[in-house]
């Protein structure tokens, strides 16, 4: 039996047809052919120099003092929590509405993932619902961006800074966002990023954390590559570069030469990607605002998202059909969805091993049975845009309750 690479995998099946709108497809052509085809042909095939100056291009990117190229972005969740010195036994902040690779980073330190309710609004981590949850042990706090969209920074600070909290961005959907006019990457101590294949900007496989302390930077360094003390290297090369200390049992959490070729390439096109991102979010927010059915996403004052993610949200209070229904019907017209997120906390596994059960936070399972995220990708034709935009106006108009007019003149409302 085959294992599938993960559950966002399937996402970039779902187009058996050109009538179809797959839910993703990544921007990736020849240019990133010929980068990484370059670095095969060099013969430098693990990390080296082209990581290395993915990492400093990505770092003057987002504006961060430090950038460590990783392999995932779970690993760059699980070196930034060890780097924080979350421990075992430790508590860790996080929204439920997340995907599990923010909560399993904090399991693998032998910490316990304590999830928190999210803002019905932006459907991120609600920072007064995170400060009741505070207890003695809590140490850190991952606020994720859903989306793209910032979560409520201000005050996920202010509550670090009075309960000596570390904060740790999962900014797995935050490429490029910002904040007060910060791009994301630059704000808290340790900022996460994702480059899977669904991801705005992507290596297939691949993460980077970017931060401003240079401890922990040459921390992560050293722990994504076996625990091995390179300055011995340097200490012992007159001896022989074959020599090497191993002062912790690390990790094998580094990126290849060829993955940050084509990072590079990715980077540089990561403006105009959005722009393109941005447009079809415009189109769909124009077409989608006036029908009292739906509910457009919203995107606050001070802040700028990537639009990784165009959450739609469903006032299912007038519609004869729920949601699955919703994505099933836009399905028959061709159109693939999918759902960010299910809330961790109606998972088996968060279930069974932290005692978490259906009810515990109302706010994101509300938010979860009436949400559905749909195609927003800079490849996307005019054709499939518009197509995405029928197919949703015409299944709302189907699902949609017509009340009685409170009048006998015209019974055909
Ligand atoms: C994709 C994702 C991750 C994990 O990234 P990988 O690179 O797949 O390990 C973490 N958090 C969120 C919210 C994500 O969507």
């Amino acid at each position: 039996m085959h294992t599938l690479p993960g559950p966002h995998q399937e996402e970039l099946r779902s187009a058996p047809s050109e009538l179809q709108v797959p839910f993703h497809r990544a921007a990736v052509g020849e240019e990133e052919v010929q980068a990484v085809s370059e670095v095969i042909r060099s013969g430098w095939l693990t990390m080296g120099p082209k990581t290395f100056e993915f990492e400093k291009e990505f770092a003057k990117y987002v504006g961060a003092q430090h950038a460590v190229a990783v392999s995932t972005g779970t690993a760059a969740l699980h070196l930034s929590l060890e780097a924080a010195g979350v421990q075992a036994g430790d508590e860790v902040l996080l929204p439920t509405t997340t995907f599990t690779a923010t909560a399993e980073a904090v399991t693998y330190l032998g910490a316990r993932p304590v999830l928190v309710d999210i803002d019905p609004d932006t459907m991120n981590v609600d920072p007064e619902d995170a400060a009741r949850r505070i207890t003695p042990k809590t140490k850190a706090i991952i606020p994720v961006h859903l989306g793209g969209q910032p979560c409520d920074m201000d005050e996920i600070q202010a509550l670090a800074r009075v309960h000596h909290l570390r904060v740790v961005e999962d900014a797995a959907h935050a490429l490029p966002s910002e904040y007060q006019g910060k791009r994301v990457g630059q704000i808290s101590e340790f900022t996460c990023f994702s480059f899977y294949a669904t991801k705005t900007l992507t290596t297939g496989e691949g993460g980077m954390i970017t931060t401003h302390n240079p401890e922990a930077a040459e921390r992560m360094r050293f722990m994504r590559l076996h625990g091995i003390e390179r300055d011995a290297w340097k200490r012992y090369r007159g001896n022989g570069s074959w020599f090497y200390e191993v002062l912790e049992a690390g990790f094998k959490y580094n990126l290849t030469d060829f993955q940050s070729a084509m990072g590079l390439v990715q980077l540089a096109k990561s403006d105009s990607m959005r722009v393109a991102r941005e447009a079809i979010a415009q189109r769909y927010t124009d077409a989608f605002s006036s029908r009292e059915e739906l509910v457009i996403p919203t995107v606050r004052e001070d802040r700028g998202t990537s639009w990784h993610l165009y959450i739609l949200r469903l006032r299912l209070d007038r519609l004869k059909k729920d949601r699955n229904s919703f994505i099933e019907a836009l399905q028959r017209h061709g159109v693939a969805c999918s759902v960010h997120f299910i809330p961790l906390h109606l998972q088996p596994y968060y279930q069974r091993a932290h005692g978490y059960q259906p009810g515990d936070f109302p706010r994101a399972e509300g938010e979860y049975y009436s949400c559905l995220s749909l195609p927003i990708y800079p490849g996307m034709t005019e054709l499939q845009i518009n197509q995405v935009i029928s197919a949703v106006l015409i299944t709302a108009a189907e699902f949609r309750i017509v009340r009685a007019v409170a009048t006998n003149a015209n019974p055909i409302a």
